[in-house]
C-alpha cells in the first residue's frame, strides 16, 4: 500500500513502534486509525464505523463515550491532579477505592495495593509470593506454576506466567521456577471417551504429579484465570477449579486468580471466582475497573498474605515495592465511577439479559462447517474455525485463516480478535440487544466470505 505523505498512517509507519504488530507486516499495510467512538462502535478517520466487539482489549465494559467518566477525572485532576502512596503518605480516591474493592472481592480480602496495568499487577503478585514464602521461613517454596496458554501479561515476571510461546520466544523467557501445568481445554485435549468431569479429574492429577515431581516444599502458588481469555477463551470444564483447588490446598500453594478479563461482571457475575467456585489467596483485577479510560490495576490479598508482608517489612524496615503513580488519584477517581456506574446501571442484571443473547447467538453457528467449537460464558465468547469438523483437524497456521478473517471482519465493520483460528467475541458490557443482532450478522457476513475464499 502507498499512503498520502505525511498522513497519520505515513507518520505511524515512520516513528511508531506497536507492541503485538508483526513489525514488517506494519511498514507496508499501516495502521487501522481509530478517532472517535460511542457506545459499543468506534470510528476510523473516514469516519467508517466498527461495532468492537472486543471492547478494546477486552477492556472498555462501558463503551467509548462515557461522560461520568470523563467528568470524574475532570474533577479529581482540579482538586488533586497527583499524588503518591510512599511513605505514609495517602489520598481519598485510593483510600476510597481500596475499600470499594474489599467490599467487592469474591472472599474475604485484607488489603489492595495498586499498579497501573495488569502486567504489573501480576508482577507484583510473584513479588508477594517470594515475599510470602520468605517470611514463612520456607524460602525454597518459590516455584509458581501458570498453565499453557494462560494469558498473565508481558513483563519479565507476568510474561514468564504466560503459557504462550511467542511471549517467550527471543525474549529470553520464562525465568526460573516458573512451571506451566497442563492447558484445560476439553475440546483440543479431551481424550476418546473420556468425560468433561474425568478430563477435569485429569488435569488435577496431573497438577498433583507435577507438584510432587518438583518436591510440594518448592511449590508456593498456583495462578489461574476463570477463563483463559488471550489464550483462546477457554472455559474450564466442570469441576475443575474445585479439584485444582483441593490439590493446591493439600501442598500448601497459594491460589491467585487473575481476574484481569473476567472481573466486573464479564462472565455474568460480580467475579469470574464466582462463576467458577475459585477462592483465591490473591487477586489482580485491571481492564474493567477503570473501563480502560485510565490505567489501573489492582492486586488484592486476604489476611495471611498481608501478615506476611508486615512480618517482612517489619524486619527489613520497609516493604520495598510500589510504583510512582500506585493508586494514581485521578485514574482511581475514574475507577471509583466506573464501580458506581455498574451499580447504579446495574450492569450485573444487564449482562445477565444480554450474555445468553451472546451464546445463544454464537451457539447458533456451531452447525457451519467451518466452526468445530463454539464456546463461551457470560459476554465473553469464541468460536473455533477448523478444517474437518469431523476429525477436529486445524487448518495449517501457514494459511492464517484467523488473521483472514479478522481483516474480512474488519472490512465489514467488525472488530474481533483473532487467536490462532479463533475468534474471540468481549464486546462492551452494555451493549444492546439490538447491537449484539448487529454484531453477529457481521460476523455470518464475513464467516461466509471467509469459507468462499477457502474453497
Ligand atoms: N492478565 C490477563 C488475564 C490479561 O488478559 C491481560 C491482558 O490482556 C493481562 C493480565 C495483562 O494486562 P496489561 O496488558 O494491562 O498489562
Amino acid at each position: 500500500m502507498t499512503f498520502v505523505p505525511n498522513s497519520a498512517s505515513a507518520r505511524d509507519i515512520a516513528h511508531h513502534l506497536h507492541p503485538y504488530t508483526n513489525l514488517k507486516v506494519h511498514e507496508t499495510e499501516g495502521p487501522l486509525v481509530i478517532t472517535g467512538g460511542k457506545g459499543v462502535h468506534v470510528f476510523d478517520e473516514d469516519g467508517k464505523d466498527y461495532i468492537e466487539a472486543m471492547a478494546g482489549l477486552w477492556s472498555v465494559s462501558l463503551g467509548f463515550n462515557e461522560q461520568r467518566l470523563v467528568d470524574a477525572a475532570i474533577k479529581q485532576m482540579k482538586e488533586l491532579p497527583y499524588y503518591h502512596t510512599f511513605t505514609h503518605k495517602s489520598h481519598l480516591p485510593s483510600i476510597d477505592l481500596a475499600e470499594k474493592l474489599k467490599s467487592v472481592a469474591p472472599v474475604e480480602m485484607s488489603k489492595v495495593i495498586f499498579q497501573n496495568s495488569g502486567s504489573e499487577a501480576n508482577d507484583t503478585v510473584v513479588k508477594l509470593i517470594w515475599y510470602f514464602w520468605n517470611a514463612q521461613n520456607k524460602p525454597e517454596k518459590k516455584k509458581i506454576i501458570s498453565r499453557i496458554k494462560g494469558y498473565h501479561g508481558v513483563t519479565v515476571a507476568s510474561a514468564s506466567l504466560t503459557g504462550l510461546p511467542n511471549n517467550h520466544r527471543d525474549f529470553d523467557l520464562p525465568i526460573a521456577n516458573i512451571l506451566h501445568a497442563d492447558c484445560p481445554h476439553y475440546y483440543r485435549f479431551g481424550l476418546e471417551g473420556e468425560s468433561e468431569e474425568e478430563f477435569a479429574t485429569r488435569m488435577a492429577d496431573n497438577l498433583e504429579k507435577l507438584i510432587l515431581k518438583e518436591g510440594p516444599e518448592t511449590v508456593g502458588a498456583f495462578i489461574a484465570e476463570p477463563i483463559m481469555g488471550a489464550g483462546g477463551v477457554i472455559v474450564p470444564p466442570k469441576t475443575y477449579f474445585e479439584k485444582i483447588q483441593a490439590v493446591l490446598k493439600k501442598y500448601d500453594v497459594l491460589f491467585c486468580a487473575d481476574e484481569v478479563i473476567c472481573g466486573f461482571w464479564r462472565t455474568g457475575n460480580y467475579w469470574g471466582s464466582q462463576t467458577f467456585g475459585m477462592k483465591p489467596d490473591i487477586l489482580s483485577c485491571a481492564k474493567a475497573l477503570s473501563s480502560s479510560y485510565l490505567p489501573i490495576s489492582a492486586v488484592m490479598v486476604n489476611e495471611r498474605v498481608y501478615q506476611a508482608c508486615v512480618t517482612e517489612s517489619e524486619k527489613i524496615g520497609v516493604f520495598g515495592h510500589g510504583y510512582t503513580y500506585s493508586g494514581h488519584p485521578v485514574a482511581a477517581a475514574v475507577a471509583l465511577e466506573t464501580l458506581k456506574i455498574y451499580e447504579e446501571r446495574d450492569i450485573g442484571a444487564h449482562v445477565g439479559k444480554v450474555g445468553p443473547l451472546l451464546q445463544k447467538g454464537i451457539a447458533g453457528f456451531a452447525s457451519h462447517p467451518l466452526i468445530g467449537e463454539v464456546r463461551g460464558t457470560g459476554l465473553i465468547g469464541a468460536m473455533e474455525m477448523v478444517q474437518d469438523k469431523k476429525t477436529r483437524a486445524a487448518f495449517d497456521p501457514k494459511l492464517g485463516v484467523g488473521a483472514k478473517f479478522a481483516k474480512i471482519a474488519q472490512k465489514n465493520g467488525l472488530i474481533v480478535r483473532a487467536i490462532g483460528d479463533s475468534v474471540a467475541f468481549c464486546p462492551p458490557l452494555i451493549i444492546t440487544e439490538q447491537e449484539m443482532g448487529d454484531m453477529l450478522s457481521r460476523y455470518a457476513k464475513s464467516l461466509d466470505e471467509v469459507a468462499a475464499q477457502l474453497k
